[in-house]
């Protein structure tokens, strides 16, 4: 997809909060790598509404469709606007349905080398659900008072062709990345069906790759016990939705925080980076924010478009900046977010 530059379009969205902030430490740094990409700057979220009038532009939309590829900031959902989470409109909307979070240690804590990656199916589950509440003697399911006496009924559903789709790009995602082995999680003895369903499609794509990449499966419950006593056991890990939205969290958890951790979301067209974190609005215009999560998500998409040698150097100079100690003040350092940006940048 390059265009006569040479370079690759690009949309990129700065985002709210500290988003322009870490969008900016960002840039710097993949300037200073020469990574190939013609930048489309956009806005979404509070910034959309402001500048646009919708938390979700046209331009904003019209740009992804085009360049397939974007590095986003956070965004802030507009509270008592009636706005849809603007992160699930846009994947949603792309049908981006591979959520690959990726989280290594960088700065030994309490574990010292985590290197796991959770691929978390990111359209179907309980985020796609049918709520209802049945009131107690009847009524409207549909728009039935949740305060009434009752029952709520929130119906999540896997396809089987979605269950392929997602462990295939699990395994796929392994190959390219020197990965030995992918693990299903699921909860089959308790949600039968669903499990019944993820299970059996997960096996047999595994059996594609049998001899290349090894295949095993864990109960949900069992697999949050063995990744606090023992993250080593784990490579790659995809699950639905709802149980890699959880497991994602508690993985970042183990590898000191919200601002060490980026994501990918990736559909057959399109491609959104992003950090994993919030726009932290109690940090943001004060420069502190740690950029490292978002700096982690672009070096994804260098990886994305073939940018593997690129990608690697960004990786080490994250490396190398933190273990001679500069860090952010969540890290218990005390760089800005900018002196972060150079000291990274000097070392790529
Ligand atoms: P949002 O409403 O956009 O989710 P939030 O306030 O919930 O915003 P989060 O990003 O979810 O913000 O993070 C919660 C807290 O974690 C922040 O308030 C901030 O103190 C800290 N935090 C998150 N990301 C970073 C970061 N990149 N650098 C430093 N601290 C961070
Ligand atoms: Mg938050």
């Amino acid at each position: 997809n390059s265009n006569v530059t040479g370079k690759i379009p690009a949309t990129l969205i700065p985002g709210d909060g500290i988003g322009p902030e870490i969008t900016a430490a960002t840039t710097h740094v993949l300037d200073k790598l020469g990574a190939p990409f013609a930048w489309d700057v956009q806005q979404a979220g509070m910034a959309g509404l402001k500048a646009e009038g919708a938390p979700v532009p046209d331009s904003t939309m019209a740009s992804i469709k085009r360049t397939g590829l974007a590095l986003k900031g956070p965004l802030t959902t507009p509270s008592g606007g009636g706005f849809r989470s603007v992160n699930v409109t846009l994947r949603q909307a792309f049908d981006l349905y591979a959520n690959v979070r990726p989280a290594r240690t960088l700065v030994p804590g309490r574990y010292e080398e985590v290197d796991i990656v959770l691929i978390r199916e990111n359209v179907e589950g309980f985020y796609a659900a049918r709520e209802y509440f049945l009131p107690q003697g009847g009524g409207d399911g549909a728009h039935g008072a949740a305060e009434a006496e009752g029952m709520a009924v929130t119906a999540g559903y896997v396809t089987r062709a979605e269950c392929r789709r997602i462990v295939r790009h699990a395994f796929e995602y392994a190959l390219a990345h020197g990965r030995k082995k992918v693990t299903l999680v699921h909860k089959a003895n308790i949600l039968k069906l669903m499990g019944k369903v993820f299970l059996e499609e997960g096996h047999k794509v595994a059996a594609d790759y049998a001899g290349r990449v090894a295949c095993d499966e864990r109960i949900v419950d069992a697999c949050a016990m063995q990744l606090c006593l023992d993250p080593s056991q784990f490579d790659v890990i995809v699950t639905t939705n709802l149980f890699g939205d959880i497991l994602s969290d508690q993985i970042s958890g183990l590898i000191g925080g919200l601002g060490m951790a980026p994501g990918a979301n990736i559909g057959e067209k399109q491609a959104i980076f992003e950090a994993v974190h919030g726009s932290a609005p109690d940090l943001a215009g004060r420069g502190v924010a740690n950029p490292v999560a978002l700096m982690l998500a672009a070096g994804l998409m260098l990886d994305h478009v073939g940018e593997h040698a690129r990608a690697n150097s960004l990786r080490q100079a994250l490396d190398s900046t933190l273990k001679a100690g500069v860090k952010t003040p969540d890290l218990g350092g005390t760089a800005t977010t900018e002196a972060f940006a150079k000291a990274v940048a000097e070392r790529l």
